[in-house]
């Protein structure tokens, strides 16, 4: 059996689903995992005061290209910590393990904490897409346990506010999602978190699926996660979807779970049901379309030479790789269509909401 693996960032996993704290190691490698990763390791370099700006331009780890989306989410979260520690008297730390943590939950280094006027305030900087809620956030709650289980927690805290920075957030318009509380009214939370900590400590492999199965590492050793998708493809091969279907809630619930599921795993379904998507089989709920297409300079040379014809005096020439880089060094705008080659975007899979079946919408604009 695997180690366990009670990580405060995937708590809200094996809070639900004890099996799940016993994934093997490793997470599922993707390039917006690298990005967050530079992300965040800029964002803290700048408050520690190891930087002094953003490297925007300079193609860092596994090649990644710190644009300028980069800089202005780092900088959107940078600003806010120090905003919060402008009085003197505050006190700011930026990613600092907190040792001897007494649940057995590792590791506990919040992005940042800043103390000040009797509150708490824990801040966490979300690169992903997804959005994220500040409101009873399971893995901050754990960062607050350990930090009052292990009197990280000043003495003369009452308040306590969580604050989530996620500037690519796709489903929230906020950029900021924020939830305050007096320390007394986790209690009840607080006890349930390590309740779970002490059953899985002493053997507890209970399984649940859910949502939460989408970011789970274990999928190949875990029953109950094939059967789940087992009945998903089920029901979305012999369901009769219908308008009268998708109009009673309970069914349409159910069957959105199990697309959202099959929509999380095709690769590990194999290839047939995304093979059939584009074949034109049709599955309810689900549509095939293609993604937005991004522009790219496709020859940097190109660029650095029509930089020296223009006149326009750029440093790091060979760094430009967007026409929004280019743009803001000076380069003109006509100069920069000429020498940009649009790329089809990728192949998509999206699910249809209940609006959208019951107008009969098969299709999305990109
Ligand atoms: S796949 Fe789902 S049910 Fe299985 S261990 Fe992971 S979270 Fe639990």
């Amino acid at each position: 059996m695997s180690p366990l693996r009670l990580y405060a960032s995937n708590c809200f996993q094996w809070f639900k689903c004890h099996l799940s704290a016993r994934q093997p190691k490793g997470g599922i490698k993707s390039k917006t995992r690298n990005e967050g990763r530079i992300a965040h390791r800029l964002a803290a370099q700048l408050l520690l005061g190891k930087i002094d700006a953003v490297p925007v331009g300079h193609l860092l780890d596994d090649d990644v290209l710190v644009d300028d989306e980069m800089e202005s989410g780092v900088m959107g979260y940078v600003n806010f910590v120090r905003a919060l520690g402008i009085d003197p008297r505050a006190v700011t730390q930026v990613e600092k393990s907190l040792p001897g943590d007494p649940l057995g939950i590792r590791p506990v280094v919040p992005d940042s904490t800043v103390f000040t006027d009797g509150t708490l305030h824990i801040i966490e900087f979300k690169y992903g897409f997804r959005a994220v809620s500040a409101r009873e956030n399971l893995q901050l709650l754990c960062y607050l346990l350990c930090m009052i289980g292990i009197k990280g927690v000043p003495n003369n805290t009452e308040h306590v506010k969580f604050h989530i920075i996620q500037p690519r957030s796709f489903t929230t318009n906020s950029v900021r999602s924020s939830w305050s509380f007096e320390v007394r009214q986790i209690a009840g939370v607080a006890e349930s978190i390590r309740r779970s900590v002490e059953a899985i400590k002493s053997g507890s492999t209970m399984s649940k699926t859910g949502d939460h199965c989408l970011y789970c590492t274990n999928h190949q050793n875990c029953e109950a996660y094939y059967r789940m998708v087992g009945d998903a493809v089920e029901i979305a091969e012999n369901s009769q979807f219908s308008r009268s279907l998708a109009k009673d809630a309970s069914c349409y619930i159910v069957l959105r779970r199990a697309l959202s599921i099959i929509k999380g795993n095709f690769e590990m379904l194999g290839s047939d049901i995304n093979d059939g998507i584009w074949k034109g089989k049709r599955y309810p709920g689900i549509v095939g379309y293609q993604g937005k297409s991004h522009a790219h300079w496709t020859d940097r040379k190109v660029v650095s030479i029509l930089a020296e014809a223009s006149g326009v005096d750029i440093k790091k020439k060979e760094e430009i790789v967007t026409p929004l880089q280019a743009k803001s060094r000076g380069l003109s705008s006509s100069i920069i269509e000429r020498f940009t080659e649009v790329k089809p975007g990728q192949l998509k899979i999206g699910l249809l909401n209940a609006k959208e079946i019951l107008n009969g919408t098969t299709e999305r604009k990109t």
